[in-house]
């Protein structure tokens, strides 16, 4: 018997969901939100009454078409809500809910875990008050809350303008806005991004929104440290001439997002390194096949591509699935996904061009800034550990500093530590290897017994 099991319900998880149901299957789809619609549609509270468009702006009929379609899935799927896969081995999960354990079989997987915001620490990002932008995000969208008074958003990536302009459609107060990425880089970049014309204008737009409603919007800038006694009192920052000051009470910071990859990796998936989000990702085909026999990954757990790509890969994998099983499946569809995925692959070079990552990051942190919060590793320790051990790979440097080896297993710092290893031993990024996943991939509550 075919018993598919899908992880995360978000865009990915419900087309993929949608696509095997169509081919009369009852898969499990298993998320650890409390409903369906991932990060991009996260769904407001029961009590909350918001309409879709303040809540999804553009995207609200997209929105609405996964919420509907997860909806009409109502008892032909097995949905599992508020319940992480905190571990994974071939055939079976590890589940929890609240404090209930439970393993699940699986003949095959659609693994749609989607991403996290990737942070590069700068001094005093640990103070209360500094949020990871994604993180601001969900407090606007879930909860219905500004995370300060005056806010600035720093750092680089699409989500920085977007969550700035969900902030000021909000009646939030915008501090000022201070992207890394420089105007040239941008303009560089238009011709492969412009392979989405319409994806594209809504970047212009909120760009655009942002500065008519006075916000300051500052390019090729570079945020220095977080002001702070206690809690979030400012930033200084580099205009790209000049150190200078802003005054806020909170700050969201991120520099694009990281797949979440580890489910994958403790299955023994092959991993190969993707350029664009200096990241080791799963190996996989068009399909979203991996190097593991009945393991598929789809959305933005595979790479970064974006809301509409991961459902694509969401249905094309599952069309991959339905194929592998010896089900009737069409051929056609799956070539239809197959080009849309590819075109949208030539826009996300555009946008990782636009926004870089910031090259000289790594060189320029300073020694004190804490890259592990969970073990209070700074720059320096990683740094030292490299000058005295000769140590040229991130697993290595883990044992030998407990970088990545707190509560979050690496999942928030593993990035930084990586950027700050290659650059203190002198390799590429895609040579230092990746930090291996552990279980529990997030964390589990104490009260559980296994
Ligand atoms: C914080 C954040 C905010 C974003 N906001 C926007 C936005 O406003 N606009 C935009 O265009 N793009 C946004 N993006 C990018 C966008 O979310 C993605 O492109 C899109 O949602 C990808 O869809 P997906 O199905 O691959 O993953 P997601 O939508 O991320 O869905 C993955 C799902 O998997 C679940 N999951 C993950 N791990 C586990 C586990 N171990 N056990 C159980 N469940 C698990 C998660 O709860 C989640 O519901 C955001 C990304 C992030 C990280």
């Amino acid at each position: 018997m075919i018993q598919p099991v899908i992880v995360g319900a978000g865009p990915a998880g419900v087309r993929a969901a949608q696509a095997l149901v169509a081919h009369g299957l009852r898969p499990v789809i298993v998320d650890e939100g409390v409903s369906a619609g991932g990060q991009i549609y996260r769904q407001q509270p029961g009590n909350f009454r918001r309409s879709g468009d303040a809540l999804y702006g553009f995207e609200a009929s997209r929105a609405r078409n996964v919420h509907a379609a997860m909806a009409a899935l109502d008892g032909k799927v097995d949905f599992r809500p508020r319940t992480l896969v905190w571990n994974a081995e071939r055939g079976v999960l590890d589940l929890i809910s609240g404090e209930r354990t439970e393993r699940l079989s699986y003949t095959h997987l659609i693994i749609a875990t989607g991403a996290t915001d990737r942070v590069l620490p700068i001094p005093g990002w640990t103070k209360p008050g500094v949020y990871s932008l994604g993180g601001a995000q969900v407090a606007l969208k879930f909860q219905g809350c500004a995370i300060g008074d005056a806010v600035v958003f720093a750092g680089t990536g699409p989500l920085l303008y977007l969550v700035a302009y969900q902030y000021a459609k909000a009646g939030a107060n915008i501090a000022a806005v201070l992207d890394m990425a420089s105007f040239g880089q941008k303009f560089r970049a238009m011709p492969a991004m412009l392979s989405r014309p319409a994806v594209f204008a809504k970047g212009v737009y909120y760009a655009a929104a942002l500065r008519l409603r006075g916000v300051q919007v500052h390019e090729g800038s570079r945020p220095l440290r977080v002001i702070a006694d206690e809690c979030v009192a400012g930033v200084a920052w580099h205009d790209g001439t000049r150190e200078q000051e802003l005054l806020c009470d909170a700050i969201a910071l991120g520099h694009g997002l990281r797949s979440e990859t580890q489910l994958a990796d403790l299955l023994g998936c092959e991993f190969a390194f993707d350029s664009l989000s200096r990241q080791h990702v799963p190996r996989r085909d068009a399909a979203g096949r991996t190097s593991v026999k009945g393991v598929y990954v789809a959305g933005d757990g595979a790479g970064i591509m974006g809301a509409d790509a991961a459902e694509w890969a969401g249905e094309r994998a599952a069309l991959a699935l339905l194929e592998d099983a010896s089900l009737v499946f069409d051929r056609k569809r799956a070539d239809v996904l197959e080009r849309e995925l590819a075109r949208t692959a030539r826009f996300r070079t555009g946008l990782e061009g636009a926004f870089a990552f910031p090259p000289s990051w790594a060189a320029e942190a300073p020694d004190d800034v804490i890259v592990c919060r969970c073990e209070e590793i700074a720059a320096g320790d990683l740094r030292a550990a490299v000058r005295e051990s000769g140590v040229s790979e991130i697993n290595r440097l883990k044992a030998l500093t407990r970088v990545g080896m707190g509560r979050c297993q690496g999942r928030m710092c593993g990035a930084a530590a990586t950027e700050i290893l290659a650059q203190a031993c002198g390799r590429g990024i895609d040579e230092v290897g990746r930090l291996r996943a552990q279980a529990p991939v997030k964390p589990i509550p104490f009260g559980v017994r296994a």
